[in-house]
């Protein structure tokens, strides 16, 4: 199952893989912030999520 971590703010896609992360990890990447709308997210300002699995569809 891919997983997916948004923004809280935006909905924008932080990170969108099936290599598990923590948000941490991912928020580190970010410098913290939301690549899209530039809101520098905290710890409860991101969403995760499991997204369905679809074939070939990418
Ligand atoms: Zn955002």
């Amino acid at each position: 199952m891919p997983l997916e971590i948004t923004c809280g703010s935006c909905g924008a896609s932080l990170y969108n893989g099936y290599e598990l992360k923590t948000a941490k990890e991912v928020l580190r990447t970010n410098q913290s912030k939301c690549r899209n709308c530039g809101k520098a997210l905290s710890d409860h300002d991101y969403a995760i999520g499991v997204l369905p699995f679809k074939m070939g569809n990418e």
